[in-house]
């Protein structure tokens, strides 16, 4: 599967801390990633949102949201961009969506055809099975030996 491919081949596995995780993304992908918390009402049905622009990439997580929740969703978001999927924007119907397009110079459109369509639920799996894999690396101890003590 293309995700555990991507999780070795980029050495996932070494990652203790989320800011090793954002390194690592930038790494791979050429661009800073810049976080940003918003409590936006319009932002009902999008939990986490990547946009990308020739210079960085933005991920937008809810505010309210849980900080667990919120980390599962940027997990997500760091994942389509290790995967090298196009950006998320096309898919979702929240007007803040819409509007956080019109923002800086993002080069995606929002505009999909069907055989994206098709692909856009692929791409959806191996984002969640990636992102998968990367929390539970996050969860391990910083020392692996000390896994033991779980038996
Ligand atoms: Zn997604």
């Amino acid at each position: 599967m293309r995700a555990e491919q991507a999780f070795v081949k980029h050495g996932l596995s070494r990652i203790r801390t989320a800011e090793d995780l954002q390194q690592l993304v930038t790494e791979i992908s050429g661009k800073p990633v810049e976080l940003k918390l918003i409590s936006d009402t319009n932002m009902k049905t999008t939990t986490a949102l990547w946009i990308e622009d020739q210079r960085r990439h933005r991920i937008i997580l809810r505010k309210q949201d849980r900080p667990l929740y919120r980390a599962r969703g940027l997990h997500h978001e760091y994942a389509h961009i290790i995967l090298g999927h196009p950006t998320c924007i096309g898919h979702v119907a929240d007007p803040l969506i819409r509007r956080e397009r019109t923002f800086g110079d993002q080069t995606m459109s929002a505009a999909i055809n069907a055989d994206e369509a098709g692909d856009a639920a692929q791409w959806e799996g191996e984002a969640e099975y990636l992102a998968g894999l990367i929390a539970r690396t996050l969860l391990h101890p910083i020392y692996l030996d000390d896994e033991r003590l779980f038996g």
